[in-house]
């Protein structure tokens, strides 16, 4: 085994929190449908298909260094969040804890001078930094159009997610 017990066991834990990550985005997604506000919910049900990817890359990391995955149960997700700003809020505070546990994986590469699995994770920091900058952007979209008026950051959304497209991430 190419890593340590502790970074194993950081990087199981890691795995659960995606895995969470995506059940709570599927919850979100499905919430926005109900709200009958489907562009949104298919916005969020790619963010919950982008953890479940971020999962299995930690998953096939821990294989390739010859570690052990390990799954654990899933917390239940939050229903009825009741509106959009509260679930983007919710998903803006989701994407600072994520970031923050990356850090804290980081830092124990550093620590143990694991420099492999470090630069693994720079994958990671980078895309956080990403999440967190389209969640926020999202929030001020949600706040900015109100509740009434969201057919408007449906409208953004889908060109966002047309314009990426074309550029070959979407
Ligand atoms: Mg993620």
């Amino acid at each position: 085994m190419m890593i340590s017990k502790t970074m194993n066991d950081a990087l199981n834990a890691q795995i659960n929190k995606e895995f969470a990550s995506s059940f709570t985005y599927l919850a979100m997604a499905f919430e926005f449908e109900d709200m009958g506000l489907q562009i949104l919910g298919s916005h969020f049900r790619t963010q919950s298909s982008e953890e479940q990817e971020h999962a299995m890359k930690l998953a096939q990391y821990i294989l390739d260094v010859g570690g052990r995955v390990r799954l654990h149960p899933l917390p239940q997700p939050r229903e009825d969040y009741g509106s959009a700003v509260a679930i983007v809020e919710a998903s803006v505070a989701a994407e600072k804890d994520v970031t923050a546990s990356i850090h804290k994986l980081v830092d124990i590469a550093i620590e143990e001078k694991d420099h492999a699995t470090r630069s693994f994770l720079n994958w990671f920091v980078d895309e956080q930094v990403e999440e967190v900058s389209s969640m926020e952007w999202l929030l001020s979209a949600v706040k900015a159009a109100g509740e009434d008026h969201l057919f408007i950051v449906e409208q953004r959304v889908a060109a966002a997610a047309r314009a990426a497209q074309q550029q070959g991430h979407g």
